[in-house]
């Protein structure tokens, strides 16, 4: 057996360990890695729903990919009163754009959903090395001192992430006691490729004709969202290059952050909209940072 179908058998393997009576919740992105987990579901057999977070910055492309895919469900974010969250009213409320340290809008737009129900996401450890230390077979997240001490009481193999959460790397019968008795009180999350390579993931989607999100074929090696802070300020660049209105609605809702700050009483050295732009791509010489801005 190849070392991907052995990876893909265990991937499987995985994925019926875990499964909760009301099935999994699928988080699809849009990415090539949500494109394997959904793949490896109908393999397994495992009941699930799949699940896409419109977080209003993806790209045009992801979205038409999105709408192609069999009986996904497209949801929105929305606050406790029930209006709708955009990256554009997130601004104004956070009183600062989104970036590397306090990327917000992860929270907010993209990772919402799924409450009380066993996740299943794409996330592999060759991402990032934050992935790396942070990501793990099953990440429990929520409740730290009790879900510890559970794990403790179960005999569970785990480690805990610096934000308390704790993660599993066996799929045997303790980490399964484990998924069984916190999914409906914690965010539990199962990645059934966390050890995958991006190799794999491309041999896998050619083996099963998938044709993954255009936006692979035009060289992206990510298709996260237009003007994500993550992939640093080059990335943010060409995104706006490449989608000028959404960087033009970037400015406009800097603009309307920046009244919010006035009206909060919060300092801010930068006038207009397009100088927090500026530096929000690593374009202002000074390159102050919303931190030491607060303190000026
Ligand atoms: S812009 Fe980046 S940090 Fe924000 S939701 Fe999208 S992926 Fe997450």
């Amino acid at each position: 057996m190849s070392s991907l179908a052995e990876k893909e058998r265990i991937a499987i393997e995985r994925l019926r360990a875990f499964e909760p009576p009301d099935g999994y919740f699928v988080c699809v992105s849009g990415g090539k890695d949500s494109d394997v987990i959904r793949i490896l579901a109908q393999l397994a057999g495992v009941g699930h729903e799949l699940h896409h977070n419109l977080t209003t910055v993806d790209a045009p492309e992801t979205i038409a990919y999105i709408k192609t895919i069999p009986d996904i469900v497209i949801d929105h974010a929305t606050d406790k009163d029930g209006n709708r969250l955009t990256m554009w009213n997130l601004i104004e409320k956070k009183l600062m754009p989104p970036t590397r340290l306090m990327r917000y809008c992860c929270s907010e737009l993209k990772e919402h959903g799924g409450t009380g129900r066993v996740k299943v996401t794409g996330v592999r450890w060759d991402e990032s090395r934050q992935r790396s230390e942070n990501g793990g077979l099953v990440k429990i997240l929520g409740k730290p001192k009790t879900t510890q001490n559970l794990a403790e009481e179960i005999g569970a193999d785990y480690r805990t992430t610096r934000q308390g959460g704790v993660i599993l790397n066996h799929d045997n019968d303790a980490s399964r006691r484990m998924v069984e008795h916190c999914y409906r009180t914690t965010s539990t999350m199962v990645n059934p490729i966390i050890d995958w390579t991006d190799s794999d993931v491309w041999e896998f989607l050619r083996h099963y004709g998938c044709p993954a999100n255009p936006l692979y074929q035009c060289g992206h090696k990510r298709v996260g969202c237009i003007c994500c802070p993550m992939q640093g300020g080059d990335g943010m660049k060409r995104d706006a290059a490449m989608y000028p209105k959404y960087k033009a609605a970037y400015i406009r809702a800097f603009g309307r952050m920046l009244k919010c700050r006035k009206e909060a009483g919060k300092p801010t050295t930068w006038e207009t909209g397009l100088e927090v732009w500026k530096w929000w791509v690593g374009d202002d010489p000074n390159q102050l940072s919303f931190f030491e801005e607060e303190q000026i």
